[in-house]
């Protein structure tokens, strides 16, 4: 007899939101995490009152009603806008696109300007129909906006050129002929007041949880132990690798406490140049310390502050994965393993790693309440 309806691999937003609908019908879960803390990517750690992003800047952003309500179930969202700046050899421009850092860059005061001097560029360049990365942003923004604030970022993001990256990682970038730096498109937007942290803690209130425990560690003893295996790790993982490698993007963190109130007035700066080893630079406390957040000015936190710089790295088995690569090369060998995934009826895939997919947390709560619904709990 199996002691669990579910075995969670993994304590990310989709094993969390797993756990905690599926207990709430009963079922019985355990869900397995091989990092010390729960919450995967999401976790921030509250660090003498500023909660810290552990893995990256996190922003939540969507624009589907049923996902926003669904979060807010579990904390309250301040009205953080996110505005990335750009710092390209020290000239600072306003992102995304748009008319500030059109002015910015060649003075132009109207949208028919700017947009007239995108035209210009855009057929300087001769590109009719855009091939690959570079081709497919020099048609949208123009040669100046890729040299400047583009191709250095992505080649350091990618560790490729970008003639040799799919254009679909450029379509996340937004232009706009209006004044307005909200990077996001979405109908809502938020940083959950109190952290990340707080709303896996609220799912998985009810779950027993085990820290420190990978699941390749102890296959053996977790074969028969669930009905079902719910598993947020890299699929090709799962699977042996036996069709080769996916491959991932890692990212290396480093985190300062500075003596300093307002290091750099914004919560997040790009540094687009190819040189700097980083691509940005996040100060925390700016996701939530601003007056127009609601907050009253605290003491404390006014005296120091916590930067993180985010370095690109290549992906090896002793490094996290945080970005599958999905160029075409990728997705088929996914797609190989998605087939024996689909034949495999104890094994339900789920999370950016387990379905290979560049998703933000509004789809993966999407996608964790689909797969919910598949499996009758909801
Ligand atoms: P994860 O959070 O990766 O969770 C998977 C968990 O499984 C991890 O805790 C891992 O340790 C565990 N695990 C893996 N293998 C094993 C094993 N063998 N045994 C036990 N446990 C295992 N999204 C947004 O919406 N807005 C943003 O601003 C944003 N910014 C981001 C910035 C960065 C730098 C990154 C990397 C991602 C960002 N995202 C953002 C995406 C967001 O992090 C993901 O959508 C979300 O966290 C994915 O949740 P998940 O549960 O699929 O995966
Ligand atoms: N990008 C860029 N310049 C920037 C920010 C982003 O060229 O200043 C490109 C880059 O290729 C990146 C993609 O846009 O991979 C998506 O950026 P976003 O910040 O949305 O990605 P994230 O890393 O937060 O998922």
């Amino acid at each position: 007899m199996e002691k669990y309806d579910y075995l969670i691999v993994g304590s990310g937003l989709f094993g969390a939101i797993f756990a905690y609908e599926a207990t709430k019908k009963g079922k019985k879960c355990l869900v397995i995490e091989k990092r010390k803390n729960i919450g995967g990517n999401i976790y921030t750690e509250n660090v003498k009152g500023i909660n810290v992003h552990k893995y990256g800047a996190h922003i939540f952003h969507t624009s589907n009603k049923e996902v926003w309500d669904y979060i807010n179930q579990f904390a309250e969202f301040n009205r953080y806008t996110n505005s990335p700046v750009a710092n390209y050899k020290n000239e600072l421009y306003n992102l995304p696109f748009n008319m500030n850092t059109f002015n910015r860059l060649w003075g132009v005061i109207t949208p028919a300007e700017a947009q007239a001097k995108i035209e210009e560029e855009r057929k300087q360049a001769g590109i009719v129909e855009p091939k690959n990365l570079e081709e497919q942003a020099i048609s949208l923004v123009g040669t100046t906006i890729y040299q400047k604030l583009i191709k250095g970022y992505t080649e350091k993001q990618w560790g490729r050129k970008c003639t040799e990256l799919p254009s679909f990682i450029i379509k996340r970038l937004p232009v706009r002929l209006i004044f307005d730096n909200n990077y996001f498109n979405n109908k809502y937007q938020g940083i959950p007041i109190g952290g990340y942290t707080a709303i896996i803690e609220k799912m998985l209130e009810n779950v027993e949880v085990k820290l420190n425990y990978d699941y390749f560690e102890h296959e053996n003893e977790l074969k028969n132990i669930a009905e079902k295996i719910v598993f947020t790790g890299p699929i090709d993982k799962y699977y042996d690798y036996k069709f080769g490698k996916l491959e991932y993007r890692s990212l290396k963190f480093e985190t300062q406490e500075l003596a300093v109130d307002n290091y750099q007035g914004n919560a997040v700066i790009n540094y687009t140049d190819y040189e700097t080893p980083y691509t940005r630079i996040i100060e925390h406390k700016h996701f939530e310390y601003a007056k127009s957040l609601g907050n009253e000015e605290d003491e404390e936190v006014s005296k120091f502050t916590i930067i993180t710089k985010e370095y690109p790295m290549t992906w090896d088995e002793t490094k996290e994965p945080y970005y599958p690569v999905n160029d075409e090369k990728n997705n088929l060998l996914y797609n190989k393993y998605n087939e024996l995934a689909e034949q495999d009826k104890d094994v339900i895939f789920g999370g950016r790693l387990g379905t290979y997919k560049y998703y933000d947390m509004d789809k993966i709560i999407e996608e964790a309440i689909n797969s919910l619904k598949n499996e009758k709990i909801i």
